[in-house]
């Protein structure tokens, strides 16, 4: 048996993972394939009410999640998200993506994700640390450093990682830095965090493209989603002389075919908050976002944007998958089929969990260490796992998200087996 009752059916991002994990099965040998179906249901989820006080005095109820989807390796590890459209499907494919990718990165984690549905934009400073620290104090008994490491996703940033860190701090009774990763750096936060994933998803695409004998020097790059993990991968991006020539934000797509100037972008956003009206650029219709003629283009928004339909549409040569689970099961069979190469999101947007690794060791050690080093360290370990997937899937004549699903629910389920099912 393999549903869930809660799971069945429909077409949401776990969904999407059930698929990918049925891809995957026939590649697994025997005795490990009895244990495929560990992974298709989450080892805890955990729904809380998230009461507060607005600053008008009203009370208002969020409704909030923390899923962990598998332990076999380690603690749970896996962002917080806000967001007026989270729900329990979306938080369970996003842990279990989480398990796929700290296993392909070789990192001592199990997959975990949480989110509140709440749209933060709409809450002010201090009404966002109240849903912040009444969340933290809802899901506290099942986090720890030990147990599950909540870190920053869509909607959230080292500030809310902070209150977390400090509200579970004060349940324990001393200071607890390893709860949570992507913290502010004077509290315990790695150098490099911020910037890991974004520069990650550029790391992956240099190297991949090599392999396509694709230059990124005037490359054409079009960017869906310009936050932590889109405007870093961009800014890279437009370090090598690539042309960024199509942004889409939650205000609008921009579309430069001779390139956006990013500094003075930048500039316009800290303003504006967000890329629509920026003169530098011509407004197109969000839709047409998917037609534009580019080499990379680069999902680092939600999951779900690139459909069949848009599949057919697309004019890239690589799509690099800054975003977790862009791209539909159905739409990933076009793509290949058209020849257009997918960096999958768990490897291609790896960068942030395994700084996130780093900045947990670090806190364990209270010893941290200089920027220059984890970048290295992060370099080194995406690098390998890129050569890895790519032999991997060269062996089995696969494409790389397979290849990078085989590498994993090797690890994952090897685990499980050695650990044996309790009671034996
Ligand atoms: P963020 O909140 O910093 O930025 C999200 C961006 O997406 C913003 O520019 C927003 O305007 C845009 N956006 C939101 N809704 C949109 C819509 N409907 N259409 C177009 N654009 C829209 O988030 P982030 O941290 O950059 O995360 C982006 C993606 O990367 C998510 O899928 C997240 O799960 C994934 N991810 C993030 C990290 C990390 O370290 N932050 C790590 C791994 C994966």
């Amino acid at each position: 048996m393999s549903n869930l009752s809660y799971a069945n059916g429909g077409n949401g991002a776990w969904q999407t993972f059930l698929a990918q994990v049925d891809r995957v099965a026939p590649y697994l040998s025997e005795d490990l394939a009895d244990y495929v179906d560990t992974l298709k249901r989450p080892k805890r989820a955990l729904i809380v009410d998230v009461p507060i006080i607005m600053d008008d005095g009203s009370i208002q109820h969020f409704e909030g999640y923390r899923v962990q989807h598998n332990l076999s390796r380690g603690p749970g590890k896996g962002g917080i998200r806000y967001h007026p459209d989270v729900e329990l499907n979306e938080v369970m494919a996003l842990a279990a993506w989480m398990t796929i990718k700290t296993a392909v990165l070789n990192l001592p984690f199990g997959g975990a994700k949480g989110g509140v549905r709440v749209d933060p934009r709409k809450l002010s400073a201090r009404e966002l640390e109240r849903l912040t620290r009444r969340f933290t104090s809802e899901i506290a008994h099942i986090i720890g450093p030990q147990k599950d490491i909540p870190a920053p996703d869509v909607g959230t940033n080292p500030n809310v990682m902070g209150w977390m860190m400090d509200t579970y701090s004060s349940g324990q009774g001393y200071t607890v830095t390893g709860v949570v990763t992507g913290k502010p750096v004077h509290l315990g936060g790695s150098l490099g965090r911020v910037k890991a994933t974004g520069r990650g998803v550029y790391i992956t695409g240099c190297q991949v493209a090599e392999k396509l004998s694709l230059n990124i020097e005037n490359a054409k790059v079009s960017i869906q989603g310009f936050g932590n993990v889109g405007s870093e991968a961009a800014n890279l991006f437009y370090l090598s002389n690539a042309k960024i020539v199509c942004i889409q934000d939650h205000t609008g797509t921009i579309f430069n075919a001779s390139g956006i100037e990013l500094n003075a972008l930048h500039a316009y956003i800290e303003q504006y908050q967000g890329v629509a009206g920026f003169e530098g650029a011509e407004r197109i219709d969000n839709e047409a976002f998917w037609d534009v003629e580019t080499d990379i283009i680069i999902p680092a928004a939600l999951e779900g944007q690139i459909t069949v339909a848009r599949a057919h549409r697309l004019k890239a040569k690589m799509v690099l998958e800054g975003a977790n689970g862009p791209t539909y099961p159905e739409a990933d069979d076009i793509l290949n089929e058209r020849g257009i190469m997918i960096v999958p999101d768990v490897i291609c947007n790896a960068g942030g969990v395994t700084v996130s690794y780093f900045e947990w060791v670090q806190d364990m050690a209270s010893y941290f260490w200089s920027e220059a080093e984890i970048n290295d360290r992060l370099d080194k370990l995406m690098v390998q796992a890129v050569e890895d997937v790519w032999t991997c899937a060269n062996s089995n004549g696969c494409t790389l998200r397979t290849a990078a699903y085989i590498l994993a629910c090797e690890r994952i389920l090897k685990a499980r087996k050695e650990r044996g099912i309790f009671p034996g």
